[in-house]
């Protein structure tokens, strides 16, 4: 289209050139009315053709960056219909194959039938995790998310969320080493949000920590802010994982996640909650001695 545009601009400049190279030899008087007039034409012509080049020249570069934009968001969406996709597949063909295998007699079989439903029963759990923490990151990427910004005490929920992880952390014999004294504080957060926060990232240390290790909870005061850290004992992630380790569907060890039933979607939840609160999040790890998680939160006071 420019480069039709372009060949049109210079023809017509060439045309009005020439025109008034032959009007200037032409020295009859009666000419210098249509001279100037023709002159003013081709000055308007020469100005409106330099201000379409300038537009042009100045629009191109961010064209060519809408375009890489609009590139990274379609590949960043087939990858991650990719990755549900790939994600949802496994559970359902697990259950596709028990209920086949069920209804081909084995639920008559007592010694597989239970077995069958438990195992058809887990897919289902899986699912249903997949599509919550879908939800939830949807939800979190969409315009609508809104924090309810309330003042709340750090101690109490912390202590909630420890109970709900009694049973699981008792089978692997974690212990929980909460520094009460340093979370006693309030805090000015959406509470239900954080609390999802610190749930993925104590039941993540749950699930790759070392067994009869410990999960350290406590917390830095700074001066309106407080840092809250959640280390743990366990695998750790090596420096080369640590700069993907926030992306939805990234894990350092697909099968141990999944056995573990993880979706590959906590921390980058984790993420956005914490990026929305205008707060940060870092991660400080070595191999086999463990992962210490810390993020920022506004805090009121301090009462010890
Ligand atoms: P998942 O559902 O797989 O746990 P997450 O987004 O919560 O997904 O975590 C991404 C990956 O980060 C995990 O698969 C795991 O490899 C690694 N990871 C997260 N937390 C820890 C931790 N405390 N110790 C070691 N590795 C961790």
């Amino acid at each position: 289209m420019f480069k039709e545009i372009n060949i049109y601009v210079i023809f017509i400049t060439i045309i009005l050139l020439l025109s008034l190279i032959a009007l200037y030899s032409i020295e009859a008087m009666e000419y210098n009315l249509f001279l100037l007039l023709f002159s003013l034409v081709f000055i308007i012509h020469i100005v409106i053709v330099s201000l379409f080049i300038y537009n042009f020249n100045h629009r191109e570069p961010k064209k060519n960056q809408e375009l890489i934009t609009l590139k990274t968001v379609e590949k960043y969406r087939r990858e991650f219909f990719g990755n549900v996709s790939h994600e949802l597949k496994t559970p359902i063909f697990n259950i596709q194959g028990y209920v086949e295998t069920l209804i081909n007699g084995a639920l008559y079989d007592k010694s597989v039938n239970k077995k069958y439903l438990k195992r058809t029963s887990k897919s289902v759990d899986r699912l249903i995790y997949i599509i919550q923490d879908l939800e939830t990151i949807s939800q979190l990427e969409s315009e609508e998310l809104k924090l309810e910004m309330t003042e709340w005490n750090l101690k109490g929920v912390i202590n909630e969320i420890i109970d709900q992880f009694e049973i699981k952390s008792e089978q692997k014999k974690i212990k929980f080493i909460h520094d009460k004294k340093s979370t006693n504080l309030k805090v000015i957060a959406d509470k239900d949000k954080i609390t999802q926060v610190l749930t993925n990232l104590i039941s993540n240390s749950i699930k790759y920590g070392k067994k009869g290790g410990f999960i350290k909870i406590r917390c830095h005061q700074t001066k309106n802010k407080c840092i809250v850290s959640i280390k743990d004992n366990g695998i750790g992630i090596s420096d080369k994982n640590i700069p993907r380790l926030f992306e939805r569907f990234y894990r350092v060890d697909k099968s141990r996640s999944r056995e573990q039933g993880g979706t590959g979607l906590g921390l980058a939840i984790v993420k956005h909650i914490v990026e929305a609160h205008g707060q940060e999040i870092s991660v400080q790890s070595n191999v086999g001695k463990g992962t210490d998680f810390t993020f920022s939160i506004n805090s009121v006071n301090y009462d010890s």
